[in-house]
């Protein structure tokens, strides 16, 4: 791509480019530009939506330095890496100037606040495969949270990393077949993975002898992961990791696992009609970015561990029994600014005095935080043990569990006093987001600032005195004083004014313009120097005592790290809490059993969006002696999704501490939720749904255990109807014999509630409805017994099908009817549960009518 002769400057251009990897963009400072060459021009200038242009044949574009933070923003969201190369001598004639690459930006390392959604973790994270071990390491470089985990299968490495969707994935460049198809997915140096270098990288930046202190010092395939992340960081990205203070393993046997799958269909985070929609949209009240994040990491991170679990209820209890607290302190929490990645921003030698202003703001709530929790504890005190709890009795209410969280909340929220102070009274009220242009530090902070300050003040203030000495002086009452960047202070004669006036001797002239003259003084001159010059000085001081400042915050980098940390846990139970308050949600009764017991359950979503309809709950009952497997039968349309999902999602909150939308419920704490959806059902997937929905049985048939919770929507429907059906009918069979799991299960096979007669634990549920003139009314009431048909006709009435159409429908189902050998619903079994005859309300009886 060079031609023969290359200007030295184009010779440093091309060896730093070699020195990136390829798909890196290289913006070159020139001057107040950044310039891109050959390729790199050609791959950004359409993404930038700036000119491309050709000197001596090279092509090229360039943007504005100072506006270059907005261009970066939209090279990294179309998926780019940016090397930013800095000038780093001062230009002499004859001598080429120095550059350096400064940093490079990616998507996963980003730290600028206006690439960033508050709400949700950025990662850069790395895999690696040692044997049978898949190790995982995870940087949210924007906090400083460095994680690691292993894994001895590859299904749950895939669905942890649907659940952290890392922006940057980095891979053992000798690995492309295992990894090279995901998403994100980078490779990278192999060297940099194997378990020594990545275990010395480590070691040397923890400063620690050996990794056991982390308790990863036997993971080799996550700490070669979290090595490579660091090695990516440090030398190829060029960042300061200062911030990454320890490492964490990630273990999921205290965690209820959820696959990505199941993730997906029971819209936890995300939803096809949006955040509103989603389980995380229901309970996020959070007032700051961390707490908003700290939920969204418990709603994809379920806890199995009742003890944590008795925790975090009893700290909302608390806050439900005094509502003025809990107010206060939402109110307290709403002041409070991202503290978490402000002081990782500062920490890296980023971040402007807006936001050591933000820290201070954040921080000077920190006294209220503290008071609020300790009225809880006192008032917590005065009740517990003695008293119990009106929703628990005292057994399982461990005077112990009771305020631990409280106490440690307190403890961990550090209100560094001295420090806010300090940042408080030496930062001016509007710093402007720039740091070296002054304006940044407060008056009276420092005797030197404020000395240069006054010196430009009382300079500018005798220049414009000068104005009017001038124009007695001269006799000339339009004569003006003036300044610009090129001249600096001048006096400003109008060309009709000198024709009649004698100037003084001491006047020079500096430029002619078309109607005036311009001149300068040397006296003028004189004070020109030393207002610019103090002007200079103080922005310079001004930069310095910033600096000073951040390195203040710096040195409490541990204590504002943890302090954050009990922010946001603060803010998630406070944000439960009120959510609870607002809806009405109940405190679930939590025990190891394998039961569930849930009085009017509500879906938590549905029940906040519906418009046209009032929610119907509904009420559950497992228990694992004889109501395992439940097969819900009805219509299309009748609620059977809606409902099998509530109490998936009523199960998935309780067990993140929540509370939950019922009169009253009980929950025999799962180790895993599964979510399936028959392949037609779901849209969202590629042509092989049926393969899919294969694959995603076979996971739950392969991974649930007697304590999972399995939700299966239609299962078997992408195929024909008799294969579908015996595949549905084997999975049944298994789950009820052989898992032993909880299972609800909704399907149109209306043949599967015949497995009730054979089998002692399934029960036959139906969603009500009632006919009426031939129209289908939808009761939304869940029923023991089986649907007795599908009223697929008369749902397809209600979507408009043609009239003679449905008339030759109903006549064919008639005649099908006649020949089928299936056995009728009143000759079915012997259960008396599962005949409609003694269970269905009297509404239902006309329906017989229809079939003429
Ligand atoms: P099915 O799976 O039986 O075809 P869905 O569960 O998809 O039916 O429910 C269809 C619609 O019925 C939902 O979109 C919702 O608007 C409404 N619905 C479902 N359950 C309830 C309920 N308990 N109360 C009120 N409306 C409901
Ligand atoms: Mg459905």
């Amino acid at each position: 791509m060079s031609g023969p002769k290359l200007t030295p400057m184009m010779a440093q251009y091309q060896k730093m480019r070699r020195s990136l990897p390829d798909d890196v963009l290289l913006m070159y400072r020139l001057g107040d530009f950044y310039e891109m060459f050959f390729e790199d021009a050609q791959n950004a200038a359409p993404i930038l939506n700036v000119a491309l242009t050709r000197r001596n044949s090279i092509p090229m574009c360039g943007v504005p330095y100072h506006a270059a933070d907005a261009y970066i923003a939209k090279l990294v969201k179309a998926g780019k890496r940016v090397a930013i190369a800095e000038q780093t001598s001062e230009p002499s004639p004859g001598k080429i100037v120095e550059r350096e690459i400064a940093r490079i930006i990616s998507a996963g390392s980003i730290i600028e606040a206006h690439l960033l959604d508050d709400a949700r973790p950025n990662y850069l994270a790395a895999v690696y495969q040692m044997g049978k071990k898949w190790g995982l390491a995870c940087v949210d470089h924007t906090t400083g949270e460095f994680t690691v985990a292993e894994f001895t299968e590859r299904g749950p490495l895939d669905d942890e990393l649907a659940r952290l969707t890392p922006s940057e994935l980095l891979y053992s460049d000798e690995q492309i077949p295992a990894f090279g198809a995901l998403p994100a997915a980078q490779a990278y140096d192999a060297f940099a993975f194997l378990p020594d270098p990545a275990g010395q990288l480590l070691k040397d930046h923890f400063a620690v002898q050996s990794l056991h202190g982390f308790g990863c010092a036997e993971m080799h395939a996550a700490t070669g992961a979290a090595g490579a992340i660091l090695h990516y960081l440090i030398h190829q990205l060029r960042r300061p990791c200062e911030h990454l203070r320890s490492l964490k393993v990630r273990e999921d046997s205290h965690l209820v696992l959820i696959d990505a799958a199941s993730q997906a269909n029971l819209d936890l985070i995300d939803s096809r009609s949006g955040k509103k929609h989603t389980l995380l949209g229901v309970l996020d009240r959070t007032k700051t970015p961390m707490g908003a994040r700290l939920l969204r990491d418990w709603i994809l991170h379920p806890l199995r561990d009742l003890a944590q679990l008795l925790e975090r209820q009893n700290f909302i209890a608390d806050l439900l029994e005094q509502p003025f607290i809990l107010s206060k302190l939402r109110e307290s929490l709403q002041g409070i600014r991202d503290v978490e990645r402000t002081t990782a921003r500062l920490s890296q030698g980023a971040g402007n005095a807006r936001d050591l202003q933000a820290l201070a703001v954040s921080l000077s709530h920190i006294p209220e935080l503290k008071e609020d929790l300790a009225t809880l504890t006192r008032s917590g005190d005065l009740q517990s043990p003695a008293q119990p709890r009106p929703e628990q009795s005292s057994t399982e209410n461990p005077a112990t569990a009771h305020g631990s969280l409280l106490t440690d909340h307190s403890s961990n929220l550090n209100d560094h006093t001295d420090l806010t102070a300090q940042l408080t009274t030496a930062l001016a009220e509007e710093p402007p987001a720039t740091l070296k242009d002054g304006g940044l530090i407060a008056d009276g902070h420092n005797p030197e600032l404020d000395e240069l300050r006054s010196a430009t003040r009382d300079g500018k203030q005798w220049i414009s005195d000068l104005q009017a000495q001038e124009r007695q002086r001269t006799g000339i009452d339009t004569l003006k004083i003036k300044f610009n960047n090129v001249f600096g202070y001048f006096i400003e004669i109008s060309t009709a004014k000198l024709a009649t006036a004698t100037l003084p001797d001491d006047y020079t002239r500096k430029q002619t313009m078309a109607n005036a003259e311009r001149f300068i003084t040397p006296a003028l001159k004189e004070m020109e120097a030393k207002v610019l010059g103090s002007e200079e000085r103080a922005k310079k001081l001004e930069y310095e005592l910033f600096l000073e400042l951040r390195q203040q915050v710096c040195e409490h980098l541990d204590s504002l790290q943890q302090t954050a940390a009990a922010i946001a846990r603060l803010d998630a139970l406070g944000s439960l809490a009120e959510t609870a308050q607002t809806h009405r949600h109940c405190r679930p009764k939590l025990e190891a059993s394998r039961a569930i017991e849930i009085v009017n359950g509500r879906h938590p979503v549905l029940e906040q969006t519906l418009v046209d309809e009032k929610f119907v709950p509904n009420d559950t009952a497992f228990d694992p002696e004889d109501n395992l497997l439940q097969i819900l039968t009805g219509p299309n349309m009748a609620g059977k999704s809606t409902y099998i999902r509530q109490v998936a999602l009523i199960t998935l909150m309780a067990q993140i501490g929540a509370y939950v939308p019922a009169e009253s419920a009980t929950i025999g704490l799962v180790d895993r939720i599964f979510c399936r959806v028959g392949a037609s059902d779901d849209l969202s997937r590629g042509q092989s749904t049926f393969m899919v929905e294969m694959n995603e049985t076979a996971l739950i048939l392969n991974h649930a255990t007697e304590h999972s919770l399995v939700i299966l929507d239609e299962i078997g429907r992408g195929t024909a109807t008799f294969d579908g059906l015996s595949i549905a009918w084997a999975v049944a069979e298994h789950l009820h014999d052989e898992i032993k799991c909880r299972t609800l299960f909704a399907t149109h096979y209306h043949e599967l509630t015949d497995l009730s007669n054979t089998r002692p634990a399934v029960t036959n549920y139906n969603v009500a409805v009632r006919e009426w003139n031939e129209e289908i009314i939808f009761l939304r009431k869940i029923l023991p017994g089986a649907a007795d048909k599908s009223y697929g006709i008369q749902v397809a009435r209600l979507a408009g099908l043609p009239k003679p159409i449905i008339e030759r429908a109903k006549s064919i189902l008639s005649h099908l009817e006649l020949n089928s050998t299936k056995p009728d619903a009143k000759k079915r079994g012997p259960k008396a549960k599962n005949t409609r005859q003694n269970d269905m309300p009297e509404s239902n009886a006309p329906q017989l009518d229809l079939f003429d």
